[in-house]
């Protein structure tokens, strides 16, 4: 997709030195590549059934609920420690530099139901992955997950386990 490589930023040296960061708030700020970026999420699941899109704090809720919006689909948070009232499950995972926790109501979503995790931009994995197992920590099936940027060099994509399809609108 055009847009993003136009409107993603590269920032260097952010949040630490030596990391080159990917800005993703112009192509928000851009009502056209923001409309077709939820689109190409989508893409892949028109016509089959989603109960939710689980989004990753902060920047998978952003698209994530529009995704749930245009699939007709609830929109369940998948939130940093700490940040979710109980009762909730919680995985721990490693980052680039450290560890930090993902949690989910424990209520939000029923056995069998059909989900797709969300996220903005696919690192070294931890994080997508994370969301995959708390889903499927309450029993529901993850159909599939989607990004709008993958960093191959990264290889967060060999973190993502079990069949369903990773879906990312562009790789760098
Ligand atoms: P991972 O767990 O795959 O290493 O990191 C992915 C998580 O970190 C995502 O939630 C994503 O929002 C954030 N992240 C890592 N690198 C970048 C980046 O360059 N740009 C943005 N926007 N987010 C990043």
């Amino acid at each position: 997709m055009q847009a993003i490589h136009d409107l993603v930023r590269d920032v260097p040296d952010f949040p630490t030195p030596g990391v080159l960061f990917k800005d993703i708030t112009p192509l928000l700020a851009d009502a056209a590549a923001f409309a077709q970026c939820i689109d190409a999420l989508c893409e892949p699941w028109r016509g089959a059934p989603v109960g939710a899109v689980c989004g990753i704090e902060s920047r998978g809720f952003i698209f994530g609920a529009a995704m749930a919006r245009a699939l007709g689909a609830g929109f369940v948070a998948l939130r940093k420690k700490g940040k979710l009232p109980p009762p909730v499950h919680g995985v721990d995972y490693g980052l680039e530099y450290g560890r930090d926790r993902l949690e989910i109501g424990q209520q939000t979503l029923a056995p069998g139901e059909r989900v797709i995790v969300v996220d903005d931009v696919l690192a070294t994995g931890g994080t997508l992955e994370a969301g995959r197992q708390l889903v499927e920590r309450l029993g529901a099936t993850v159909i599939g997950a989607g990004v709008v940027i993958e960093l191959d060099a990264l290889g967060g994509r060999s973190r993502w386990t079990g069949t369903a399809p990773l879906h990312a609108l562009v790789r760098y």
